[in-house]
């Protein structure tokens, strides 16, 4: 579900959106850009300098030469604004065109911070905006290598890399000279504001600065860098660990062990086995997308143990990829850097410019939810032993049983079949699904592209030009990479390539959605669960967020991160509509619409088993809190997790449901660190939000409400505050009752 964590740690550093920056130039762009740069040439620093810069007006110089060697660093062409030569990727370029592309932004930013001229935001902050153009393009490829296409090869260019760009990193955000200008323009501005999309970018930028250590003396801040630089391998190291821990542990079965387990479930681990060379068996891999089936529908115990086991020691296995030490000096280092900044703890830091503000009113929405969390798994798991003492099981709940069980109580009680639910749920039926949810609230259409006239980075991408329904207007593109395979990381999410920007004409928007779906045999079809469904709805939500962009500068489209899941949570809820229902939930063989009693059950289940779902949520979330408001000077993490857990009261039947040594989103980046609560304080403005639809006069189609959805909860990206446009959009500050209406949880008294 997550956002795109390598955008986020990109995003944090100081304005500076690698992915999310980038212009294409059109002629009249282009124009304008050489005469920036020609006013930079006047106070750069050396020859080299003057040579990349001057490169911008002649075509023959040493920089276009180095990039017309690496097409990495070479201007997207081709259609649409030009698109990125995903075709012409190759990992022996991604090292020299990464180091000529921070150098080149290095330059650029220094002459930025020694012109002569007093700051101005044109000058300095316009500039900045700028200025990163090859190293947004190189991102761009270093991306798709992290999360699609990883390889050993790339691993190695990785870690070769990892400090050097958390160095390039430094350099910007500890540029004293940079910093006094931008000081002087956010004094200036504090005492004249400037219109008020600049203002903000004003704002953000000085803030990411100083919460960064701009205002760090000089040993202070040479400490600073090396701690960043120490993180940066180590989030390296904790991934590359997980994703070992992933690709080396396949659970083999043989066919005299497929008591339960769907037919489409076996096909695709029978190929699985084969694409590992295991002819005739079934492979379990380490995913979530194969676990979570396997512990739902076996009904080999040991089995549904082993497994489990497996895929929650990912990580945690004492060896030389063990990441619990990893996490004791993340956790240091990460201490020991707010330390410098006179913060208390990590947490706090961090939560300044989010909407909850700081670690309490985190902290409060989650303890509130939790007792009520815990009182329903009380009640499920009696449901479930039920269940197993009437089938004379012998057996006590345990954690590799819930799943299991909670489909045998989904089942009597809601008589709803998974895997009957999903031949109604068919890959390209939900594409078609997803365009028409866009076209209705968001007047887009998606047309798909198959001349071939853009590249992609595997076969089974696919694209599609996003345009407006009435008008034809371009708005960008749509790529979607939906299957699984080796090199490409677990679960779901979205990204984009180009971010919108409207202050020197209308960029467009190269956006795309990645899931791990499992690829069917050939001819038969892709179908997915409902759960499935529902993730490739929120993912879609993040990228029409994308896509619908209406800000001034690239900065402005960075995500709030407690606010930035709550646009695509709520896109969800149009996977419910009868719309969506009975135009595109049909039988993948005879076409029928998905029976309505069984879109009754399904949408009676949506209460179901939300004791495991929050439970499971909240114990990663409150764990994350919680390491990041201690000091972590002694600290063992699998010790740390036991009591923590223990002490929260955590049921024994119920697993975090990212366990601490494979918690990607809090240790393989700064992406989630201390803000996995913020997919529940999403819930919160998405069960508040879709309650408006609710209660519209035409539902969740009401036109004024889509307009209103559009204005004020996507469109601005982060132009406004977010609690602020939260109440243009619904009159007043969201509460909670209606994510516990949803959740089937008591609604607190006031
Ligand atoms: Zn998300």
């Amino acid at each position: 579900m997550a956002y795109n964590q390598f955008t986020w740690q990109l995003t944090r550093i100081l304005g500076i959106n690698p992915y999310f920056r980038r212009i294409k130039f059109t002629l009249r762009n282009y124009q304008n850009m050489k005469n920036v740069h020609n006013t930079f040439l006047k106070y750069s620093l050396g020859i080299s300098t003057l040579l990349l810069f001057a490169s911008c007006a002649d075509s023959t110089t040493e920089k276009d030469k180095t990039m017309n060697d690496n097409p990495l660093l070479a201007e997207w062409t081709g259609p649409y604004q030009g698109v990125p030569a995903f075709d012409k990727m190759d990992v022996i370029h991604l090292q020299p065109a990464m180091e000529t592309a921070m150098q080149m932004h290095l330059t650029e930013i220094d002459a930025i911070a020694h012109n002569t001229d007093a700051p101005t935001f044109e000058n300095t902050i316009l500039a900045m905006e700028k200025a990163g153009e090859e190293i947004n393009r190189v991102f761009t490829y270093y991306g798709i290598w992290s999360s699609n296409l990883s390889t050993p090869e790339f691993r190695e260019v990785q870690g070769v890399l990892s400090p050097k760009i958390s160095e390039y990193r430094s350099k910007i955000s500890q540029n004293q000279a940079l910093f006094q200008r931008i000081k002087t323009i956010y004094e200036n501005a504090q005492k004249n504001p400037l219109e008020a999309e600049q203002q903000r970018l004003v704002e953000l930028t000085y803030q990411e600065f100083e919460m960064n250590g701009a205002n760090l003396n000089e040993e202070q801040k040479k400490r600073y860098a090396e701690i960043n630089k120490e993180l940066a391998a180590l989030y390296t190291t904790f991934s590359n660990n997980v994703l070992h821990d992933e690709e080396s542990y396949v659970t083999f079965i043989t066919k005299d062990q497929l008591s339960g387990l769907p037919e489409s479930f076996i096909n695709a681990s029978a190929k699985a086995a084969s694409d590992r060379g295991q002819e005739g068996q079934y492979a379990i891999t380490n995913t979530r997308s194969s676990m979570d089936p396997f512990l739902t529908y076996s009904d080999e115990r040991d089995l549904r143990e082993k497994v489990w086991r497996t895929y929650y020691s990912r990580g945690d296995n004492q060896d030389e990829y063990d990441n619990n030490e990893v996490i004791a000096q993340i956790l240091k280092l990460r201490h020991e850097r707010v330390q410098l900044l006179g913060y208390e703890n990590y947490a706090q830091w961090r939560l300044q410019d989010r909407m909850a503000k700081n670690p309490d009113n985190a902290m409060e929405l989650m303890e509130t939810v939790w007792p009520a969390a815990l009182a329903r798994v009380e009640e499920e798991v009696a449901e479930m032993q039920a269940i197993a003492d009437a089938e004379n099981a012998n057996i006590t709940i345990e954690p590799w049983d819930y799943r299991y069980y909670a489909e045998k109580v989904r089942k009597a009680k809601y008589d709803l079949d998974s895997d009957e639910v999903k031949q109604y749920l068919e890959l390209n039926n939900l594409t078609d699904a997803i365009f028409y949810v866009a076209g209705e609230l968001f007047n887009y259409e998606f047309t798909p592209i198959t001349d071939g006239s853009v590249p992609v980075f595997h076969e089974d991408v696919k694209v599609w030009e996003v345009t407006f329904k009435d008008s034809g207007v371009h708005i960008g593109l749509f790529y979607l990479d939906p299957f699984a395979r080796q090199g490409k990381r677990s679960g779901a999410w979205a990204t984009q390539y180009r971010s919108h920007a409207n202050y020197d004409g209308k960029r467009n928007v190269l956006s795309s959605n990645n899931s791990n779906f499992v690829k069917a045999a050939p001819g038969e079809s892709v179908l997915i669960s409902w759960d499935d469904a529902e993730t490739f709805f929120h993912e879609f939500g993040h990228a029409l967020h994308f896509l619908s962009s209406e800000v001034k500068y690239p900065t402005l489209n960075s995500g709030v991160r407690d606010y930035t899941e709550f646009q695509s949570q709520l896109l969800e809820r149009w996977l419910y509509t009868d719309q969506v229902i009975n135009r595109f939930l049909k039988h993948h063989k005879t076409g029928e619409v998905i029976p309505e009693a069984l879109v009754e059950k399904i949408k009676n289940a949506s209460t179901f088993n939300q004791g495991f779902a929050t439970t499971e949520f909240l114990g990663s979330a409150l764990m994350d809190m919680k390491y990041h408001t201690v000091d972590p000077t002694d600290i063992n993490p699998r010790e740390f997790e036991k009591e923590t857990l223990k002490a929260l009261g955590m049921p024994k039947e119920i697993v975090m449901r990212h366990r601490s040594p494979h918690f990607g989103h809090v240790f393989s980046s700064e992406g989630y660190a201390t803000a996995y609560y913020g997919y529940m304080w999403a819930d919160v403005l998405t069960s508040d939000a879709a309650e408006a639809f609710e209660q519209a006069p035409g539902g969740f189609y009401d036109e004024e409400m889509a307009d209103k959805l559009v204005k004020y909860l996507f469109a601005p990206r982060n132009a406004m505050d977010p609690a602020e446009a939260y109440r243009l959009f619904r009159g007043r500050d969201a509460t909670i009752d209606a994510l516990m209406r949803d959740r089937g949880f008591p609604v607190p008294k006031k």
